[in-house]
């Protein structure tokens, strides 16, 4: 094997990952060099967590959702996709037990094979990884920068696919961002109105009602329909439609939602500071039930 440059160690020699059917050692798993995945970013993925439950328990939030989704993001980039999400979720459960992982994080990646063309491909490879998860934009408020980038058009893209390629633009903004001195970036669509975060939708909190991007320009999240979900059970009122970046300036409180981020709420937005405590606003309410939901006691319906 060649000397690959080291990256940060998400696995060990002991850590195991599911490849194609069978659970391997990480270290002994390989990619083909020439995969298109490699070259082109021709690939689907997922972002899945665990929990420990109150009880004790290990369980895959919104299992089904997530599996459900990455079928999609493979259907609508023309990778053939043969896998069945109650093996995939089964697969899933023994990834975590074999490495001992309760509180993770899971990546399931579908990848293309050796092909330097264009062409579909007649079969697909699956692999899913788990790595104990680390807080990803931590619990603090988070100070946001309006980015310079743009989510990618939909009329280029699959925007609604979890496709590999669409992340460079999320990594762009996020550097971008950083390299400024903020936390996090927020991205516009192609027509200028406010669309997501790198790797979380958005919401924002005015006079007690929530707004929410509509879908369409942006990737439809499961942690974005949990939200909804919650605003429902609790009464909360939510609009989801265009908004313009100065309306969200003067919004009283804002959040980003994912799997990874969590309910995390905002600072400010480009020094524009939200007014409402954070513990006050029902944007807390809702980070409070969102911890509360994953970590309950429901086993994930194997469909
Ligand atoms: N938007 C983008 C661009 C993302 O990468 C993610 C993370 N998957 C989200 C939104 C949130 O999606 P989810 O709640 O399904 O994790």
């Amino acid at each position: 094997m060649g000397n690959y440059v080291q990256g940060n160690s998400y696995y060990n020699e002991h850590t195991v990952l599911y490849l194609n059917g069978q659970v391997v050692r990480a270290a002994d798993a390989k990619i083909d060099l020439y995969s298109q995945s490699l070259h082109y970013g021709y690939a689907a993925f997922e972002g899945i967590r665990s929990y420990r439950t109150a009880s004790g328990e290990t369980r895959i939030f919104k299992a089904v959702e997530h599996y459900d989704r990455l079928r999609r993001s493979a259907e609508l980039l023309h990778m053939p996709y043969t896998f069945q999400t109650d093996e995939l979720i089964e697969a899933t459960y023994e990834v975590l037990k074999q490495n001992n992982l309760q509180d993770a994080y899971i990546r399931p990646l579908v990848f293309a094979p050796a092909n330097m063309t264009f062409n579909p491909n007649s079969a697909s490879n699956i692999c899913i990884q788990a790595w104990e998860m680390q807080p990803f934009l931590g619990d603090k408020l988070l100070r946001v920068m309006s980015s310079s980038y743009q989510r990618p058009n939909p009329k280029g893209f699959h925007i609604e696919a979890k496709a590999s390629g669409h992340y460079v633009n999320s990594l762009l903004a996020s550097q971008e961002a950083k390299a400024k001195g903020f936390d996090e970036a927020l991205l516009l669509d192609m027509n200028g109105f406010v669309a997501e975060g790198p790797g979380a939708n958005i919401f924002y909190e005015k006079d007690g009602q929530l707004y929410t991007p509509a879908i369409g320009n942006i990737l439809p999240g499961i942690t974005r329909a949990t939200v909804l979900e919650i605003c429902a059970a609790e009464g909360i009122a939510v609009t989801e439609k265009r908004i313009s970046t100065s309306e969200l300036k003067q919004a009283d409180a804002a959040f980003f939602c994912g799997t990874a981020a969590e309910v995390i709420g905002f600072k400010s937005l480009d020094e524009t500071i939200f007014p409402l405590q954070w513990k006050e606003s029902l944007s807390h309410r809702i980070q409070q039930t969102y911890k509360a939901w994953v970590t309950e006691n429901i086993k994930e319906p194997i469909s």
